[in-house]
């Protein structure tokens, strides 16, 4: 790779600039590839020289500007210091870049003290986001580990009062029920309520999603910065795909068994297959109202060039929606990419036009309360309505046998429809997840995901704010 023509753009620690930021405010178009965090036995100079040339790529790409995300894929403690490893990195424009921030097994401490060093040294925009159950973990395992939520980052980190920084969130917009969809959308709206500056859209390969999303907003006439992650396919990550290795990302059967064929191709006929397919989902973002793409899956640098190549060409080969449209229908020739048989989408004529129609369908279905979960919610209201004023050990009997009270120390039930928040396995009180099946249950229980239910609690009432507005406390001890 050729360094000497690189213009450095230099930030100085202590300024208030903050380009991430700025491109966002002056609706540039970024692309942003995604750099996890080594594990923690990995000398920190030999990360740093293998992520080096990584870096370099990001810092000198034209066009639309390149920011690097660095993620932390293993739970805290499992890989190095994220913040020693992107300063040793990124010794230019660190605040060109993304920081993520992972609310398992953390403490708010540690997340805010974590970040006030990386401001001191110079990043200035991060991403809160709860964490996800380890692969193959069960139930039982997940109850013993914390997840901080991002709302609760989100308001924490707002609060430190740090210069210039920006936060953002994650949403996963491939929600197939009526509750599983307005769940996500009730958590998004609850952390722009917390002060999420940019939102970060899970990847997925439903654009009719995508979209979803972005008129969601625009129903609220709500402007705000977004991301659409994007994941690079190889052989492997495509099979882990198909086997649902990754939590809340559900294809259709259409488009498994696509990825199926494409994986029985040599491995040339499959590359270039995903390089099309790049191409395609992250010219149909930018042309869907989308401020960036976040390409995820790739650490090989040659690759990730070649990917962010294929992506500018993209962008000067759709011009406009209608010719991006045309492309996206040929390549997947009618394939249903929703997981039949959920198949619901919160708006009708997704992409037959790129901007909303002036009068928005929005018409749920949502399932009803049965007669028993109706009367278990009026007694529970009626025994628990101060119970976040009492001592969480107060009545601990009762509302074990009403509402399942696991024994925790902060006891929120008149915050959460009186729903304990223990009954969901990460113990979250502020919005579902993200990671439910297709069909709207717990990734980690055979049974309808807490915030599903929540859904047609709060749709019983036709109040959606104990889901969207304010911010539940988390416990930083399970019970
Ligand atoms: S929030 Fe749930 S686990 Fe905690 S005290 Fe209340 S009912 Fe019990
Ligand atoms: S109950 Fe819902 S929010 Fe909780 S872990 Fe299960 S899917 Fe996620």
């Amino acid at each position: 790779m050729i360094r000497e023509s690189i213009q450095l753009e230099m930030n100085f620690d202590g300024t208030n600039e903050n380009r991430f930021k700025q491109r966002f405010d002056l609706g540039e178009f970024q692309l942003i590839a995604e750099l996890p965090v080594p594990s923690a036995d990995t000398p920190l100079a030999d990360a740093v020289r293998r992520a080096s040339d990584f870096e370099y790529l990001v810092h000198s790409q034209e066009g639309p500007k390149a920011s690097i995300a660095f993620v932390n894929e293993a739970p805290a403690g499992y890989s190095l210091d994220m913040v020693q490893f992107a300063s040793e990195l990124c010794k230019y424009s660190r605040d060109r870049h993304i920081l993520y921030l992972h609310g398992r097994d953390n403490t708010m401490k540690d997340i805010l003290e974590s970040v006030r060093h990386a401001h001191s040294e110079g990043f200035k925009n991060f991403c809160a986001v709860t964490g996800a159950a380890v692969p193959g973990e069960g139930e039982a395992e997940t109850r013993k580990h914390v997840f901080l939520e991002s709302v609760n980052i989100l308001g924490a980190v707002r609060a430190a009062g740090l210069s210039s920084i920006s936060v953002g969130a994650t949403v996963n917009p491939y929600q197939y029920t009526p509750e599983s969809a307005l769940a996500q959308s009730f958590k998004m709206f609850r952390k722009l309520d917390n002060g999420a500056d940019y939102l970060v859209a899970q990847y997925g390969w439903d654009m009719m999603k995508l979209q979803e999303m972005i008129w969601n907003l625009f129903r609220r006439e709500i402007n705000i910065p977004t991301v659409a992650r994007l994941m690079f396919l190889t052989p492997d990550n495509a099979e882990q795909v198909c086997a649902g290795g990754f939590h809340g990302v559900d294809i259709s059967p259409d488009f498994e068994k696509l990825l199926k064929d494409e994986r029985d191709h040599s491995f040339a006929q499959f590359e270039a297959a995903q390089l099309r397919r790049i191409q395609i989902h992250a010219a149909g973002a930018r042309l869907l109202g989308f401020s960036a793409v976040q390409i995820a899956g790739v650490t090989n640098v040659a690759l990730m060039e070649t990917i962010l190549q294929k992506v500018r060409e993209a962008f000067r080969e759709f011009p406009t929606f209608e010719d991006w449209r045309t492309a996206y229908r040929e390549y997947y020739d009618r394939l249903d990419m929703a997981p039949y048989p959920n198949e619901f989408y919160l708006f009708d004529h997704l992409l037959e036009t790129d901007l909303p129609a002036e009068q928005l369908s929005f018409e749920p279905g949502i399932r009803p309360l049965t007669r028993s979960e109706k009367f278990r919610r009026r007694l529970a209201g009626a025994l628990f309505s101060n119970a976040d004023k009492l001592p969480a050990r107060e009545r601990r009997l009762t509302k074990k046998l009403l509402v399942s009270c696991r024994g925790c120390n902060l006891c929120r039930l008149p915050q959460t429809d009186y729903v304990c928040p223990e009954s969901c396995p990460k113990g979250l009180a502020n919005g579902s997840c993200g990671c439910g099946r297709a069909n709207g249950n717990c990734e980690l229980m055979d049974a309808e995901c807490v915030f599903a239910q929540r859904t047609r609690i709060a749709n019983s009432r036709i109040d959606y704010s104990s889901l969207e507005e304010g911010a539940v406390p988390s416990v930083e001890e399970r019970p």
